[in-house]
């Protein structure tokens, strides 16, 4: 019996983000990315979510390494509270560990990290498991394939790819290798990317994207051109600065993560932008307007992006009028496409003219459509397959796309997050769920569960009522109030009166219980809360948070 391999889905299964996976044998654990999630507007004031890290951190002296596939904030985003937990060497490409160096400095982890640069084509042993790391192309440079060569055999995770045949970098994703692989000793078990498993046909080349940019840029002669993307999107940026420079413009960069990977990217040598032809903003005001092209952030309608800044006014760097063209060289993400339309609004507000991948082709995605998810699975031909990485249809396409190819139905293993699996000599068990929780960061990770955010959307929706009420328990009478106080709930005037109306019913409900011999003070606020909530409800039809405060003296 060769000694099994387990693998727990940490995050990733049945949402996009927070990707992160634990693979161990032996005792010995290998993470595999530790990403997060962006919060939408269902989770009011919540900065991100992040997978459920408690199987790492409970099983922190078992975690021998830490692989980051690419520089994805889904795949490194939860690194540095997964780092604040435990130490042990991250491996990734020399620009993936650039970006992971930064993250863990801002928070002040750099000390307990050492990361281990790989290169592709590079194998050797990472931890307990001898991984080999092939090239990928994606919407980001310098990713990973990773093949565990494992005692069950190779386990081959697809990591984020599309199949760019012409990618700007030339480093195409190495299906020959994955092709030998499948071929000797075989694939026992993929792990691939499922986020565009609904979509039929294929991806366009990152290089058709460049042809648009310029075509556009020439088109707006005369003008300022502004383009959004996203700051690790250095295949795109270095198609801008191509365009820029055939067409006698400047590159400038805005933003603090544009202008940070920027350099980064030319440091280390995957983005080439002649320096004649490069400025930071600062510059703006020594050139031309029509000699111009600014490369900046907010291509999500992130609040406090460049682009967004621009669109309310209140950029320091520039004011836009009508002689400017800005360019969404993006798609929004789901759940980001009212706070993008309402920068598109901003900006047309301005006088700006605004062009979107809805109108000319200045965007693909990073991920594979079905034609090439096929061809993955035509060249690995894997034993086993967990559709992973995409929101719940997404793993159910990709399955499905995965029985159409041949597979059989027992092969292709589904699982959401916190299922554990485990491959043995006889294939893959299902051992079940561990049970993950989401986790949900604002400012300090940690304190915020699901009853904080429960709350916060009733505030949200309906405001709050606050009585206080101040008795004397051995005279069974109230000294003072009940004060009511309210937020949100209803307006003035009609306010004043329900107000009263709710410190009546509450005087009444607790001097009642006062005279009937109640003495606990949790009792009373009970009392409290259900009159004022009685009273609330039928005068305004609403449900606002009724928070009780009955007080000693
Ligand atoms: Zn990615
Ligand atoms: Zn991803």
């Amino acid at each position: 019996m060769a000694a099994p391999v387990r693998i727990t889905f940490l995050g990733g299964l049945g949402q996009i983000g927070r990707n992160c996976a634990a693979i161990e044998t032996e005792g010995r654990i290998v993470v595999l990315d530790c990403g997060q999630m962006f919060a939408g507007d269902d989770l009011p004031g919540v900065d991100a979510v992040l997978p459920d890290l408690s199987y790492l951190i409970d099983n922190a002296d078992r975690v021998e390494a830490i692989i980051a596939t690419h520089a994805h904030e889904d795949h490194i985003g939860a690194l540095p509270y997964l780092m604040a937990h435990l130490s042990a060497p991250i491996y990734g490409s020399a620009f993936t560990l650039g970006l992971v160096q930064h993250k863990l400095k801002e928070a002040r982890l750099l000390d307990k990290a050492q990361l281990r640069q790989i290169n592709d084509g590079d194998r050797g042993m990472v931890g307990p498991f001898d991984c080999e790391f092939l090239p990928v192309t994606h919407s980001i440079p310098s990713g990973n394939i990773t093949a565990f060569h494992t005692d069950q055999g190779v386990i081959l995770h697809s990591s984020d790819f599309k199949l760019d045949l012409t990618p700007v970098d030339g480093r195409r994703t190495e299906l020959s290798r994955i092709g030998a692989l499948a071929w000797d000793p075989g694939i026992r078990l993929m792990l691939a990317d499922s986020t565009n498993a609904d979509q039929p046909g294929a991806s366009r080349s990152e290089t058709e994207v460049g042809a648009a940019l310029r075509a556009v840029i020439r088109g707006e002669e005369g003008r300022r051109v502004i383009i959004a993307s996203f700051a690790s999107h250095i295949h795109r940026i270095q198609q801008i600065a191509d365009a820029a420079v055939e067409t006698g413009r400047v590159l400038v960069t805005l933003g603090l993560s544009m202008r940070r990977n920027v350099k980064l990217a030319r440091d280390c040598g995957i983005l080439r932008i002649p320096d004649a032809h490069i400025r930071d903003i600062e510059d703006i005001d020594d050139l031309e307007p029509e000699r111009v092209v600014v490369v900046c952030t907010g291509s999500q309608g992130e609040p406090r992006a460049a682009l967004t800044q621009m669109s309310i006014g209140e950029s320091r760097w520039m004011k836009l009028d009508g002689n400017d063209t800005v360019v969404f060289s993006s798609h929004p993400i789901p759940g980001n496409e009212a706070a993008v339309a309402s920068v598109r609004n901003g900006l047309a507000r301005l006088g700006a003219k605004v062009l979107h991948s809805g109108q000319v082709d200045v965007h693909t995605s990073g991920h594979g459509k079905q034609q090439e998810l096929a061809t993955l699975h035509s060249v690995a031909v894997p034993e086993w397959f967990v559709p992973v990485h995409g929101e719940y249809a997404h793993l159910v396409a990709h399955r499905d796309l995965a029985h159409r190819m041949g597979m059989p139905e027992d092969r292709v293993v589904f699982c959401e997050d916190g299922d554990q699996i485990e491959l043995t000599d006889d294939g893959i068990n299902h051992l079940g769920s561990i049970g993950t929780d989401r986790v949900y960061v604002d400012g300090m990770v940690g304190d915020l569960g699901n009853a904080v955010l429960g709350d916060r959307r009733v505030l949200g929706d309906d405001g709050f009522v606050s009585v206080v009420v101040h008795v004397d328990l051995e005279r069974q009478e109230i000294t003072a109030g009940p004060d009511v106080l309210s937020r949100g709930w209803v307006e003035k005037p009609a306010l004043l009166a329900h107000e009263d109306a709710v410190a009546d019913a509450v005087e009444r409900a607790v001097n009642k219980a006062l005279r009937g011999g109640e003495t606990d003070l949790e009792k009373l606020n009970q009392t409290t809360r259900r009159a004022a909530g009685q009273t609330v409800s039928d005068r305004t039809r609403r449900r606002p948070m009724i928070v009780p405060m009955v007080r000693e003296g």
